[in-house]
C-alpha cells in the first residue's frame, strides 16, 4: 500500500507511536531542569491554535472562530512558560499551528515576547512560522521578519481552485501565488505545503500544482497524502459514500510524480515527505527525525525532554483554564526505556532518506542497528524494501512507497 502520510506538518500529532502512553504519573515533572545527559534540548516547538476556519480534513489542535481567545491563550502560555526554573539558548524555533499567523500584529509580538523572555535563538539559529496564504499581509510579514523569523512554511496546498475548494481552503490559486512572491521578498527560506490524494484530484491537477511549486524559487516543498482522520468532517463523508478515498495507485502514481519532478527540479527527497535544495533541508523537524530532545509549550503540543515524551491537553479550553489557574494541562506522558529509544530512534530515523548511520547509531546506543528487530529488519533487507547503504540502514525507493508496513515493524 502508498505510504499515506496525513498533511501534519507540527509536532503536535506528528509523532503518533502505539497509543502505550501512561496519562500523568504524579512522579514525573515534565518542566524540570533537564538531568540525564546534562544537556538541554537545542529546539523549541510553540503552538498556536487558532485558525479562521476548521478545514474539513483537519484533525489538528485548534479553535475556528474564537479569536476571543487569544489574550487568554497567551497569558496561559506566558504561564506555562513560567514553570521552566531557567532560560535556554536553543538552534531552532517552530512556531505552528492552527495558523499563528492568524494573529494580530500585536498578539504576534506579544507571543514573541512571551517566548524570548525564556529562551533566546543562536546565531545562524533557524526560525520558521506556519502561515496560510489568505489574509497574510506585508504587516504581518514585517512583524515576523522584525521578531526573528527566517524561514515561512506556507499552507498552500494546490494550485487547483476546484480541489482548494474541497479542501475547504480559505485562498485562490492567485492569492497564493501572490503571497508566495511577497514571501520571497521577505524571508531567506520559504517552504510550501502541499497535499495529494485529494478526493476528486486528478493526476494531471496533481502534477500541474507540482509544476507551478516549481516555477518559484523555492528551496523547500513538503507533500503530503491526504488521510481521513476520525472525527474529521472527511472521514464522516467518507462513512457515509460521500467522497471517496483515492485508489493506492492513483496516489501512488502521485507520490511518484512529486519525487520525479521535484528531483528534476533540483529539490530532491530527504524525508519521506519533504523535498529540500542540499543545505537547505528543514532543521527543527530534522531535531524529531534523529529522536533529539526538543522543548514544546501550547495545546496539543508534544515534548520530549530527559527522556520522557509528554503532550500537553489537546482540548484547547482546556489547557487554557488550566493554565490559567497555574495546574498543568498534560495528556499523556511517557518515560522511555533504553530499548524504546532504540526503536524510536530507528523508526524516526528510517524516514529520512540518508537511512541511519550504522556507526553513529552504535556510538548512541551501544548496538547494530540492523540487529533490532532482527528478523523484521531480515525480512525487509530480503524483500528489497530496506537496503544498507553507505554504511547506513535505508528504505530502498520501493520502500520509501511501503514506509509506513516497514517503520510499523520495528514498533
Ligand atoms: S488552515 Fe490548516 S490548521 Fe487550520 S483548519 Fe485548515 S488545515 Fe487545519
Amino acid at each position: 500500500m502508498v505510504v499515506r502520510q496525513h498533511h501534519l506538518r507540527a509536532p503536535e500529532t506528528k509523532l503518533k507511536f502505539d497509543g502505550s502512553y501512561r496519562v500523568n504519573p504524579p512522579d514525573i515533572d515534565v518542566y524540570a531542569a533537564p538531568q540525564d545527559s546534562g544537556t538541554p534540548p537545542r529546539a523549541l516547538y510553540l503552538h498556536v491554535p487558532f485558525c479562521l476556519h476548521r478545514c474539513g480534513y483537519c484533525d489538528f489542535t485548534l479553535v475556528a472562530g474564537q479569536d476571543d481567545l487569544v489574550p487568554a491563550y497567551l497569558q496561559a502560555l506566558t504561564n506555562e512558560l513560567d514553570q521552566l526554573d531557567d532560560s535556554y539558548e536553543v538552534d531552532t524555533i517552530f512556531i505552528g499551528g492552527g495558523t499563528p499567523t492568524h494573529l494580530s500584529v500585536e498578539q504576534l509580538e506579544r507571543l514573541a515576547g512571551i517566548l524570548f523572555g525564556r529562551f533566546t535563538l543562536s546565531s545562524g539559529g533557524e526560525f520558521s512560522v506556519e502561515a496560510n496564504p489568505d489574509g497574510l499581509s506585508d504587516d504581518v510579514m514585517k512583524t515576523l521578519v522584525g521578531i526573528g523569523v527566517n524561514r515561512l512554511s506556507l499552507g498552500v496546498q494546490s494550485f487547483d481552485e476546484e480541489i482548494l475548494r474541497t479542501l475547504e481552503r480559505q485562498h485562490t490559486p492567485d492569492e497564493a501565488d501572490d503571497v508566495i512572491h511577497r514571501a520571497i521578498g521577505t524571508f531567506p527560506q520559504v517552504s510550501l505545503d502541499l497535499i495529494f490524494g485529494v478526493p476528486g484530484q486528478t493526476i494531471d491537477s496533481w502534477t500541474t500544482t507540482l509544476a507551478a511549486a516549481r516555477l518559484f524559487p523555492i528551496k523547500h516543498v513538503s507533500t503530503y497524502g491526504l488521510t481521513f482522520e476520525k472525527g474529521t468532517d472527511f472521514y464522516r463523508r467518507l462513512q457515509r459514500g460521500h467522497i471517496h478515498a483515492t485508489p493506492d495507485d492513483l496516489e501512488r502514481d502521485m507520490y511518484a510524480a512529486a519525487m520525479a519532478q521535484l528531483g528534476s527540479s533540483g529539490i530532491p527527497q530527504y524525508e519521506i515527505s519533504n523535498f529540500a535544495q542540499p543545505g537547505s533541508e528543514c532543521r527543527h523537524n530534522m531535531v524529531y527525525w534523529q529522536a533529539r530532545e526538543y522543548f514544546a509549550f501550547g495545546p496539543g503540543a508534544a515534548r520530549y525532554v530527559n527522556g520522557v515524551r509528554s503532550t500537553n491537553a489537546r482540548n484547547v479550553t482546556r489547557w487554557i483554564n488550566c493554565w490559567l489557574k497555574q495546574e498543568a494541562a498534560l495528556q499523556e506522558v511517557e518515560q522511555l526505556s533504553a530499548e524504546e529509544k532504540i526503536r524510536e530512534a530507528i523508526f524516526l530515523g528510517l524516514r529520512l532518506v540518508e537511512g541511519i548511520s550504522i556507526d553513529s547509531f552504535r556510538d548512541r546506543f551501544g548496538s547494530n542497528v540492523a540487529d533490532i528487530a532482527r528478523a523484521s529488519a531480515a525480512q525487509h533487507l530480503d524483500g528489497g524494501l530496506l537496503e544498507i547503504a553507505d554504511s547506513h540502514l535505508r528504505l530502498t525507493l520501493e520502500g520509501r512507497f511501503m514506509a509506513d508496513t516497514v517503520i510499523a515493524d520495528f514498533l
